[in-house]
């Protein structure tokens, strides 16, 4: 947990509530967190996602590893702890995304999984949807979308998770994704169908 470093702060209670938000926008709302290794397709899926979701008027917005490491987080690196900092951080993006009504779809590697959970424990029991995006780490490579799995084996970048740092699978996540074995469509689908049964998103 980091540190609380302010004192004398109050939080302050806003007058609009999240059910009137979400009576007002016709959805509920939740954070969809994709872990996974790099090129299992957590980007990819949440991107089509997020369309999909639109296309039905839910609102929702992709908070994308690359994207944030350039703005949020740019002072963060690959060390376990900066690792476990950027995911700290998101996993705040992520809850007031949440409680503004929208549902956040994050697509970060997240390897270590005590940084999951302790997202888990920042939200609301039922906010946190955890998706691990499955796939071999020899599809992932032979995939290699970046040129990063070449680059780790040359010893070009230290700390590559899955090769030279671990990563950590879930124990009990709401959705696995088999990304070797189904296509975009079908693991948007199912996550879909996911929220629907849930009561998230209004059925179609
Ligand atoms: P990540 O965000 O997990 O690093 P990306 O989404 O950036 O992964 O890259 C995954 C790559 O794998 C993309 O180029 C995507 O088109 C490709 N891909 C091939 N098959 C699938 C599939 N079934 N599901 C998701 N992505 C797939």
């Amino acid at each position: 947990m980091a540190e609380q470093k302010a004192t004398n702060i109050v939080w302050h209670q806003g007058a609009v509530t999240r059910a009137d938000r979400e009576r007002l926008s016709g959805h509920r709302s939740a954070t969809v967190w994709f872990t996974g290794l790099s090129g299992s397709g957590k980007s990819t899926i949440a991107v089509a996602l997020e369309k999909a979701l639109w296309e039905r008027g839910v609102h929702a917005f992709v908070l994308d590893g690359d994207n944030v490491r350039h703005g949020l987080n740019k002072n963060l690196g690959f060390s376990p702890a900066d690792r476990t900092e950027n995911i700290r951080r998101i996993g705040e993006v992520a809850k007031l995304f949440t409680d503004a009504g929208i549902i956040a779809l994050t697509a970060f590697i997240s390897p270590y999984r005590a940084d999951r959970d302790q997202v888990r424990a920042l939200m609301q029991p039922g906010d946190f949807v955890e998706v691990m995006v499955a796939c071999p780490l020899e599809v992932c490579e032979q995939r290699d979308v970046k040129g990063l799995y070449q680059k780790a084996r040359a010893g070009q970048i230290p700390e590559f998770t899955g090769i030279s740092a671990p990563y950590e699978p879930p124990l009990r996540p709401e959705i696995t994704l088999r990304t070797d074995a189904q296509d975009v469509e079908e693991s948007v689908r199912q996550v879909l169908s996911y929220l629907e049964q849930r009561g998230i998103v209004p059925r179609r």
